[in-house]
């Protein structure tokens, strides 16, 4: 990520420290680029080409992106999935938006940074997919629920290289890696 964008980051998270909880990683299910909605719905969005948008002045700042889970809790979205469709998690069709390679990244990047300065360990309990929580509140794959989610259930792996792998594990992994190794900074 460039300097400025985390500087921005590590400033917000150090300002939000003990009151965030929780980070949940989405995809807009929407094109490379962001739109209103979605500039309101998340704290932050990576663009197709991996570029990172700060949408808030504020982490604490109460934004609607995942349900009844959104008190103390940081969202996150890729702006990728316009009309993707899941068979099953591994072999899913992701369209004309595909997650990119680049986003996965950026987005691993900012989970590092946003965990260490909010001391936030980077494990299930507090780094999750929309996927995961929506499979442990009853509306995630399978469930049958008209508003069923699956962001990021299956995804490449820009680490390993290996490809639709659980997305969950794939960011909690990178993000642990570049946690310990640093973020690459231009
Ligand atoms: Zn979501």
């Amino acid at each position: 990520m460039n300097n400025k964008t985390y500087n921005n980051l590590q400033a917000l998270a150090r300002a939000a420290r003990g009151k965030i909880k929780m980070i949940y990683l989405h995809w807009t299910a929407g094109q490379y680029i962001t739109n209103y909605i979605e500039r309101a719905d998340y704290h932050i969005c990576i663009l197709g080409d991996g570029r990172i948008e700060i949408e808030c002045d504020d982490l604490t700042e109460l934004r609607t992106h995942t349900w009844h889970r959104n008190t103390g809790a940081i969202g996150i979205a890729l702006c990728c999935g316009l009309g993707a469709t899941a068979n099953n998690g591994y072999n899913a069709d992701f369209g004309l938006y595909p997650p990119t390679p680049e986003q996965i990244t950026a987005m691993a990047e900012v989970i590092a940074v946003l965990s260490r300065e909010l001391v936030l360990p980077i494990d299930k309990n507090c780094i999750m997919t929309h996927c995961e929580a929506a499979l442990l509140d009853g509306y995630g794959p399978y469930s049958g629920d008209p508003e069923t989610r699956w962001d990021l259930w299956y995804i490449d792996d820009p680490g390993t290289k290996e490809k639709m792998q659980p997305g969950g594990d794939v960011l909690r992994g990178l993000a642990n890696w570049f946690k310990t190794m640093g973020i690459p900074i231009e």
